[in-house]
């Protein structure tokens, strides 16, 4: 057994980073200037997306994403239960209703047939997410919203870097927003960034998010600045810092190995633990094109004497650290009271929740750490086995 706990998700950061903070800090300029126009400009070089936006969080990116595609009171947009709350509170925040539609019981990514079903005439946006970092079936999604002229905004906070029939997530649709948390596949610590080719939105997006004001802190304060700005909205402060953005440039040129580290604990976890009886790995058609965030595992109480709750008990136990992704929305006290919900509204999500748990997957692990999370989940499923 590991004499020393892992934890189920760390950050992989270089010199090139912790230098490139350094050299932000002894500029004087922390706060959002030219270290976010080179992110957002690498941002777009890397996607291939015609805009891109840095702002504080993913959380904001998706709540800038619903406004300016018009989101409002009354109005709906479907998305899945199988995500994480900021998702959904979005949403509410601006006065609108999230309809949840079931997943794929494969992929745990939302279903396009379910979709279909939750339309009405108040449905506004498609909100899909990339559950784990596997892309959802973007043709079918597409298609849909394409015929009732809905826009589509991505949920990518596991998806950087996703490819879908071989084309990067960030250009798919009409929306793409991105997570850097501290867990998350590339990180700034706090961070998120938006992705779209259509210039009305990127200009709404732009303008909301500092506060409504034509012009931004580096034009105001610089030499060539000038002090006069005017309030055209009610915005928000949803900006990037230049320091966050020092490291996000670095991290962004290390996306691709990260990925490629990833795919290669996911293939060790299925050698190693391929057949083996109460443990489903997770159901993948396109291993390259996957980004990895997550390696959701499903713990089968029909061939072993444990449940879920109590196979993370002894992965804690044997010092691996694990995670659930996600409690369904629709389990939770405020979505499930606000729109009575009960667990069988939604069964795939329901009956994948009951059964899910996340191993550790990230850039940072050893062969070692690899092998001591497969060798604990082998050994607990044997002595479990019924
Ligand atoms: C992490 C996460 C978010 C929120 O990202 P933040 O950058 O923390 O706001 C949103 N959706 C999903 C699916 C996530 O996993």
């Amino acid at each position: 057994m590991r004499s020393e706990f892992l934890p189920f998700a760390q950050p992989l950061l270089g010199e090139e980073e912790i230098g490139e903070v350094v050299h932000c800090l002894r500029s004087g300029w922390l706060t959002t200037g030219q270290k976010v126009k080179q992110f957002e400009r690498e941002f777009t070089e890397f996607t291939g997306a015609r805009h891109a936006l840095a702002v504080n969080s993913c959380t904001a990116a998706l709540h800038l994403a619903l406004e300016a595609v018009g989101v409002g009171p009354g109005d709906e947009v479907i998305t899945t239960p199988m995500t994480f709350t900021a998702t959904a509170a979005v949403i509410e925040h601006l006065g609108a209703r999230p309809v949840l539609a079931d997943v794929d019981p494969r992929t745990l990514n939302i279903d396009p047939a379910q979709i279909e079903r939750r339309l009405s005439a108040r449905t506004k946006a498609i909100l899909p997410v990339h559950f784990a970092g596997q892309a959802c079936d973007m043709d079918a999604i597409c298609a849909i919203a394409r015929d009732r002229g809905v826009p589509i905004i991505e949920d990518a906070a596991h998806a950087i870097p996703t490819r879908y029939k071989g084309r990067l997530v960030g250009t798919l649709s009409d929306v793409t927003c991105f997570s850097f948390y501290a867990t998350k596949n590339v990180t700034t610590g706090e961070g998120g960034m938006v992705t779209t080719d259509r210039d009305d939105l990127m200009e709404r997006m732009r303008l909301m998010h500092l506060h409504g004001m034509s012009k931004d802190a580096w034009k105001r304060y610089t030499q060539a600045g000038s002090w006069s700005y005017e309030i055209l909205a009610p915005g928000f402060k949803y900006n990037l810092t230049d320091i966050a953005a020092a490291i996000g440039v670095h991290q962004l040129r290390k996306a691709e190995d990260f990925r490629r580290r990833r795919l290669a604990i996911a293939d060790a976890y299925d050698a190693a633990l391929g057949g083996l009886p109460g443990v489903r790995l997770p159901q993948v058609d396109d291993r390259e094109g996957h980004g990895w965030h997550l390696y959701v595992i499903q713990v089968d109480p029909e061939q072993l004497t444990i449940g879920r709750d109590q196979f993370i008990e002894r992965l804690v136990a044997r010092n691996i650290g694990v995670s659930v992704h996600f409690i369904p929305l629709h389990i939770h006290p405020y979505y499930r009271e606000r729109y009575s919900l009960q667990p069988g509204d939604f069964p795939n999500a329901f009956a994948a929740y009951e059964r899910i748990l996340s191993l550790p997957i990230y850039a940072k692990m050893s062969d070692e750490d690899v092998r001591n999370v497969a060798d604990a989940v082998r050994d607990i499923a044997e002595e479990a086995r019924r």
